[in-house]
C-alpha cells in the first residue's frame, strides 16, 4: 500500500525519495505534493506510471519577492510573452548544463519545452501577480523497474535548484533579457501598424532570410543581408528601436518573380513565419508580417468537406457538384481551390502563395488553353485575385514562369541574387508589349467566405471504447481518437508545441460544436478562450505554445472524418 501524497520541505522530499530506493517505481507516486525549498515550492504534479512513460510532470513556483523580476518586464502581452520566452530558454539551457542522471528508460530527462525560435505564450512559463511558475517534465530516474531514490533525490533537491536560481531577475543576463522582451515589443507593435500605413508586410534591411537547410530554422551562415528596392523603403517607427528602415509591402496583388535559386521561396517562407515574433538573433525578427496571413498551397490527397468551391471550380462532369464538395482524394487544384475557401472562412487578409506548391491549373489558363479547351471547368485565380482585394484579401504570389500574372499584380518583385528590385514600371510595359490575348474570365460565383456549420458527432476525439485519445506524433500529425490528422502541409504551424495545442483545442472545439457555430467562430473562440484562461487550463502540459486560430481552422479541415450540416 502506498501512503498517500505527502507535502513538506524540501529536506521531507530527499527524506522520502531517498528512502524508496530499491522499491518498485509506484514507490515514487508518495512524491506527488508540493515540497518547500528555501525560497521556492517545487510541485510535483503527476507521477509517470513506469520509467518507460511520459516522465513526470513538475512545476516550479517562484514569489515575487524572490524572482525580483520588474514589473515593467510584464506589464503588457507582448511583454510577458517576451519575458517567459526568455526566462523559458534561460531554465532550459541550465537544465541541459546539469550533470546528468543515467537509469533505464526516460531516467534523468529533464525536458523543458521551447522548440522553435518563435516567441508565443507557453505553458512552460507564466507570470502573474503570484509570482513565476516553470513547468516541465523529469524523468524519474530508475534501474530496470526500481526506484534510484537517491539519484532521485539529488537531482530534484541538488541538481534542479541550481537551474531554478539562473530564473531569478539578480541571476540573468538583464540586457538580453530586455533585448528579447523590447524586440517582442516591437515586433507586436510593427504587426499592428502594417495596416496604417497601407501595407501587409516589412521586411527590414538587413534581415537574414535563409535558414541552414529545410530542416533547421538556424540563420544560414555567410547568407547575403536582405537588402529590399528604394522604391518601395519605408521607415517605421519603433518602441524601443528607433525608426527601422526595410521593404515595405503594400496591400494588393504582388507577384515575388526572378530566376530559380535567387531567394523567392526563402523570402516568401521568411514572410509566413513573419505573423509570429522572432527571438532577437534569428535573423527575421524584423520581417513582420499581418497576423492573419495565411500560406495556402496544394495538397494531393488530403480530405475536404462540404466546402463551396464553385468560385473556382464548377460545371465537374456527370453533373458532379461542386456547391457543398467533398472528397477523400483531393487532386492538386481541388485542395488549393478548398484551401483558399478555407482560408477565407478562417478568415484572412493576405495570401501566400508559392509557385513551387500551387496546382498550375488553379493559378492560371493561358489564352491558348481557353482556345482549345471549351468545357473549362476552372475559374482560375488569376481571374479572382481582383475579387480578393475588394474583400479586403491581398496576395503575395511567387512565380518564376506565370507571366500571365504581370496584368493583374499592382507589385512587381524581382528576386536577383537574393535582393528584391522593384520592377511594377517594366512588368507593366512588358505586359502593354506582349498582348497575352487570355480572355478575362466573367465567372458565375461570387467570390465570397462561406461559412460551414460542423456535425459535432463527426470528429469525436473518443476511441471506440469511449476514452479521449489525442496524441501527437511529431510536430506533424496528431492522433485524434480514431483518426490520424495529418498536418505535414500546414506551413505556418512553427512549434511542435502549438501541434500538441491544437489536438486540445480541437477536443474542447469539439465539445461546444452544437450544430450552429461556424468554423470561423468555433476556432476564433477556441483560442480566444486559451488566451484568456491561459493553455494550462485547456489541458495541464508544460508543452502546449499558442496557435493561430488559423491553423486550428487548417486541422479542423484536415479531419477526414469532418461532416458540415447542409
Ligand atoms: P527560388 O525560390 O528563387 O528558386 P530559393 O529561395 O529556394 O530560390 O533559394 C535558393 C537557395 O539560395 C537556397 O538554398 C537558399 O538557402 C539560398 N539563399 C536564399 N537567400 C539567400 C541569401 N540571402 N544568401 C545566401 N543564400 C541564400
Ligand atoms: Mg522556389
Amino acid at each position: 500500500m502506498i501512503p498517500p501524497s505527502g507535502d513538506g520541505s524540501l529536506g521531507d522530499l530527499r527524506r522520502l525519495l531517498q528512502s524508496v530506493d530499491g522499491q518498485g517505481y509506484r514507490a515514487y507516486k508518495r512524491a506527488k505534493g508540493a515540497w518547500r525549498g528555501d525560497d521556492f515550492t517545487l510541485h510535483i504534479d503527476h507521477v509517470q506510471g513506469d520509467p518507460f512513460a511520459t516522465p513526470s510532470k513538475l512545476r516550479l513556483c517562484l514569489s515575487p519577492d524572490v524572482h525580483g523580476i520588474p514589473d515593467e518586464a510584464w506589464s503588457t502581452a507582448a511583454r510577458r510573452i517576451g519575458s517567459c520566452d526568455f526566462l523559458l530558454r534561460t531554465f532550459k539551457r541550465a537544465c541541459e548544463a546539469l550533470p546528468r542522471v543515467g537509469g533505464s528508460g526516460k531516467s534523468g530527462l529533464v525536458l523543458v519545452s521551447v522548440d522553435s525560435p518563435i516567441v508565443v505564450e507557453r505553458a512552460g512559463c507564466s507570470i502573474d501577480a503570484e509570482g513565476l511558475t516553470l513547468r516541465f517534465r523529469v524523468g524519474l530516474p530508475a534501474a530496470g523497474r526500481r526506484c534510484l531514490g537517491r539519484s532521485a533525490a539529488d537531482l530534484l533537491t541538488q541538481h534542479l535548484p541550481r537551474a531554478f536560481e539562473t530564473v531569478r531577475w539578480g541571476h540573468v543576463d538583464q540586457e538580453l533579457a530586455w533585448s528579447w522582451i523590447r524586440t517582442t515589443e516591437d515586433q507586436d507593435h510593427l504587426q499592428a501598424c502594417l495596416a496604417d500605413h497601407g501595407l501587409v508586410a516589412f521586411v527590414r534591411d538587413g534581415s537574414i532570410l535563409p535558414r541552414k537547410s529545410g530542416v533547421s530554422s538556424d540563420p544560414l551562415a555567410g547568407a547575403l543581408p536582405f537588402e529590399g528596392p528604394p522604391e518601395l523603403r519605408v521607415t517605421l517607427g519603433t518602441l524601443h528601436h528607433g525608426e527601422v528602415e526595410g521593404m515595405g509591402i503594400p496591400a494588393g496583388v504582388t507577384v515575388v518573380t526572378g530566376g530559380g535559386f535567387h531567394g523567392k521561396t526563402t523570402l516568401l517562407e521568411a514572410l509566413q513565419f513573419g505573423v509570429f515574433p522572432h527571438a532577437p538573433g534569428d535573423g527575421r525578427e524584423w520581417t513582420v508580417t499581418v497576423a492573419d496571413a495565411v500560406k495556402v498551397r496544394s495538397e494531393d490527397g488530403r480530405a475536404v468537406s462540404g466546402v463551396d468551391l464553385r468560385p473556382f471550380i464548377h460545371d465537374l462532369p456527370l453533373a458532379r457538384d461542386t456547391v457543398s464538395f467533398s472528397t477523400a482524394d483531393a487532386s492538386g487544384s481541388t485542395s488549393l481551390a478548398a484551401d483558399i475557401m478555407e482560408a477565407l472562412e478562417a478568415g484572412t487578409s493576405l495570401l501566400l502563395m508559392d509557385e513551387d506548391t500551387c496546382a498550375t491549373n488553379l493559378m492560371v489558363r493561358d489564352a491558348r488553353m481557353q482556345e482549345l479547351v471549351e468545357r473549362e471547368t476552372i475559374t482560375p485565380l488569376i481571374d479572382r485575385v481582383q475579387e480578393l482585394l475588394e474583400l479586403g484579401v491581398s496576395t503575395i504570389l511567387v512565380t518564376g514562369g506565370g507571366g500571365d500574372y504581370l496584368d493583374v499584380a499592382d507589385t512587381v518583385l524581382l528576386m536577383e541574387e537574393y535582393r528584391a528590385r522593384l520592377v511594377t514600371e517594366s512588368a507593366r510595359r512588358v505586359a502593354a508589349q506582349h498582348p497575352t490575348g487570355r480572355r478575362i474570365g466573367e465567372p458565375d460565383h461570387p467570390l465570397r467566405a462561406t461559412h460551414r456549420i460542423p456535425r459535432p458527432e463527426s470528429f469525436d476525439p473518443r476511441r471506440r471504447d469511449g476514452k479521449i485519445a489525442i496524441k501527437t506524433r511529431g510536430a506533424d500529425a496528431i492522433q485524434f481518437g480514431g483518426a490520424e490528422l495529418e498536418l505535414g502541409a500546414v506551413e505556418q504551424l512553427a512549434d511542435y508545441g502549438q501541434t500538441r495545442a491544437i489536438g486540445a483545442l480541437l477536443a474542447e472545439l469539439q465539445s461546444r460544436c452544437d450544430g450552429t457555430k461556424r468554423v470561423g467562430e468555433l476556432v476564433h473562440d477556441a483560442v480566444r478562450r486559451a488566451r484568456e484562461e491561459g493553455l494550462i487550463a485547456i489541458e495541464p502540459s508544460p508543452e502546449l505554445a499558442m496557435p493561430r486560430p488559423q491553423e486550428l481552422a487548417k486541422a479542423l479541415n484536415r479531419l477526414r472524418s469532418l461532416r458540415i450540416l447542409p
